[in-house]
Order: C-alpha cells, then sequence, then structure tokens
C-alpha cells in the first residue's frame, strides 16, 4: 500500500469525523475565535469561566478546542509532523465549515 493510499483512506476517516462532530453542534457553541483565543490561554474573566463552563458540558466544542490545540502545537513544532499533511487537514477542516455555513 503507497503512501498516497494511505492518505486517502486517512482524509475519508477524517471527512467522516468531522461530519460526525458537526451534529453536536449547539446555538451555544463558541465561535471558532473564542476558541482559539481560549486555546492559548488569552480569554480572561468572564469570558473565560463562559467559555469554561460550556466546554465541560459540550463535546463538540471539546473537539474544536483539541483541534485548536494540535494546529497551535505542529505550528510551533514544524518538524514534528509535514507541512503537506497540516495543509490537507486545514484545507479538508475549512471545507467542512463552508459545507455548513
Ligand atoms: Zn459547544
Amino acid at each position: 500500500m503507497g503512501f498516497r493510499r494511505d492518505m486517502s483512506i486517512f482524509e475519508e476517516k477524517m471527512r467522516t469525523a468531522l461530519e460526525e462532530i458537526e451534529t453536536l453542534k449547539t446555538p451555544e457553541c463558541l465561535d471558532s475565535v473564542s476558541i482559539g483565543l481560549f486555546a492559548e490561554g488569552r480569554l480572561f474573566s468572564e469570558e473565560k469561566q463562559r467559555a469554561e463552563e460550556h466546554l465541560v458540558t459540550c463535546l463538540y466544542c471539546i473537539k474544536q478546542l483539541n483541534d485548536m490545540k494540535e494546529m497551535l502545537y505542529y505550528e510551533r513544532h514544524p518538524t514534528g509532523i509535514s507541512q503537506k499533511l497540516v495543509e490537507r487537514l486545514e484545507g479538508l477542516y475549512r471545507e467542512q465549515r463552508v459545507r455548513n455555513e
């Protein structure tokens, strides 16, 4: 099995996982900016508290937060994973967001 084939299986699994997680989204969910700020530890006082209170109840936002933390990690440790793979994942993620708007 070649690398290209592995990649397409991987992408297919990612796509399915993203589609499943989207169904858990609620109207109270945090937007991606808030999740980004929270992941970087840049939310304070009421905003931070509100985000924390929502996060303990919401799988969707926990998933978004994890994805965001992973992305931040790979941005800061660029040798950990190929840049190509990160770009493909980000592409898939964006595609998914656009489809759900
Ligand atoms: Zn949520």
